[in-house]
């Protein structure tokens, strides 16, 4: 049984469908936990394995979380670790529209999105972590509906489509795809998840 550590109800549905089969979860709501860990981390590393092992050692119960951002090579890497508190308060359309204006005139729009999925055992005092990358750029205009955060902005290499415009591709080739994948691999190696 494992519990699923992040109050974002987007990242968890995503994290569901990369779940090995037969793996039973728990939310925070399940232990009604409504406090957080101070993500002041300098990197998506610290602040993952910080969410996972606060959580595992509040409910004594084995714990993946996530940290993940984007991050604009044109923008030294901003809003990196910091994309979910920049211009907090703010609704993502402004925070989209914020970038496109930092970004108007530039010709380089490389970016990409990190994830780092993170695992703690609170009884056997071990964690784990993968990291997964998806690189691309940032698209011109704010383009599709689906997923959350910055994905109307973010085109992935090797498509015309943004994140928001794709729907269910975004699964197969995600950053959160990718480090939960390594992780749930790696996990199966030491543990057995039947
Ligand atoms: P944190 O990991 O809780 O610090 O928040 C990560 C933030 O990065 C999210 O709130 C989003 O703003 C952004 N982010 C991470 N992954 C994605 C994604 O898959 N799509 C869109 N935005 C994302």
């Amino acid at each position: 049984m494992f519990l699923i550590a992040t109050m974002n109800k987007h990242k968890v549905e995503e994290i569901k469908r990369f779940l090995p089969d037969g793996v039973q979860v728990l939310s925070l709501d399940d232990f009604n936990l409504k406090v957080q860990p101070t993500e002041d981390g300098n990197t998506f590393v610290e602040n993952a394995l910080k969410k996972a092992i606060f959580y595992a050692n509040l409910t004594r119960t084995q714990t993946i979380a996530d940290d993940s951002g984007l991050m604009i090579d044109s923008l030294d890497g901003f809003p990196g670790v910091h994309s979910a508190r920049f211009m907090e308060g703010q609704s993502y359309e402004e925070k989209m529209r914020f970038i496109l204006r930092m970004l108007q005139g530039k010709s380089d729009r490389k970016a990409r999105f990190v994830c780092v999925a993170a695992y703690h055992d609170p009884v056997e005092k071990l964690s784990l972590c993968c990291e997964g990358v998806v690189e691309g750029s940032i698209a011109e205009a704010i383009r599709g509906t689906s997923g959350f955060g910055y994905d109307p902005i973010f085109v992935p290499d090797g498509y015309e489509m943004t994140f928001g415009e794709m729907g269910e591709e975004k699964h197969k080739i995600s950053h959160r795809y990718k480090a939960f994948s390594k992780l749930f691999e790696k996990l199966s190696a030491i543990i057995s998840f039947k």
